[in-house]
């Protein structure tokens, strides 16, 4: 229950989508020849990662918004749906803060292990709980740890969602400290995506206090040493003439 896989495999294709639809978009930086989705304008031409927190909301949610918020930057927060419905007030906050709020499913189990009708019901629960919490039915998925399949894949589709894995690793759910993770952040590259956490899960037994100390330094960072500039989804989203289905 306490482990998320390393792991960084899913299809370009989807990932650049998930990548743009959840894009922390900024200018200023060199990137990588040819990586840049042809549509993108000049303003948001040289690059845009991805910074997602899964498992929330927890009572860690309001710093890592505010810090968010004080970089003015948008993520993408994959929720757990039983944890919406305990604290409806903070994803309705995500949401007020500009934040994509995604689905993480309604307990957190290993899906590859449930039978359709237990994964339509994990999903299921948790688009209801999120669209009462919000108003809005979430668009993106992330499976916990990663694992899918065609069956997993199969049902997303159902609900119109689509799924987001990461390139990159915090591993913050492992024990990595603040300067870990500030390093793992400074490995993304452009169109990339980086899992981290939303703090302390005492109910789950999952402290990963240090992910949501990091993203100040991690904004920070970007900011100073590669002096970027950020750009809304929605710009982004304007510029590469991609829709959320
Ligand atoms: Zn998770």
């Amino acid at each position: 229950m306490s482990h998320e896989p390393n792991r960084i495999a899913h299809p370009g294709r989807l990932r650049t989508l998930g990548a743009v639809a959840i894009a922390v978009a900024f200018t200023g930086v060199a990137a990588p020849a040819g990586v840049a989705p042809a549509a993108v304008t000049a303003s948001c031409a040289n690059g845009y990662v991805g910074l997602t927190f899964d498992d929330g909301p927890t009572g860690s949610t309001t710093t890592l918004l505010n810090a968010l918020r004080a970089n003015g930057l948008r993520a993408t927060m994959f929720n757990i749906g039983q944890k919406v419905q305990q604290n409806p007030g903070l994803a309705q906050s995500q949401q007020a803060a500009g934040m994509w709020v995604g689905n993480h499913s309604w307990t957190h189990p290993h899906l590859t292990q449930l039978s359709s009708a237990q994964i339509q019901s994990e999903i299921s629960q948790t688009q209801n709980a999120i669209r009462s919490a919000t108003g809005a039915s979430p668009r993106l998925f992330r499976p916990p740890y990663g694992e899918t399949n065609a069956t997993v894949r199969g049902i997303e589709a159902q609900f119109g969602l689509t799924e987001v894995l990461w390139d990159v690793d915090s591993q913050d759910w492992n024990g990595a400290s603040t300067a870990q993770i500030v390093q793992a952040a400074g490995r993304l590259t452009n169109g990339q995506v980086i899992l981290m956490h939303d703090g302390c899960n005492e109910a789950m037994g999952w402290d990963r206090s240090h992910s949501v100390e990091a993203t100040d330094l991690i904004l920070t960072q970007w900011k100073q040493q590669q002096g970027m500039e950020f750009v809304t989804v929605p710009e982004m989203i304007e510029a590469t003439g991609f829709e959320v289905p």
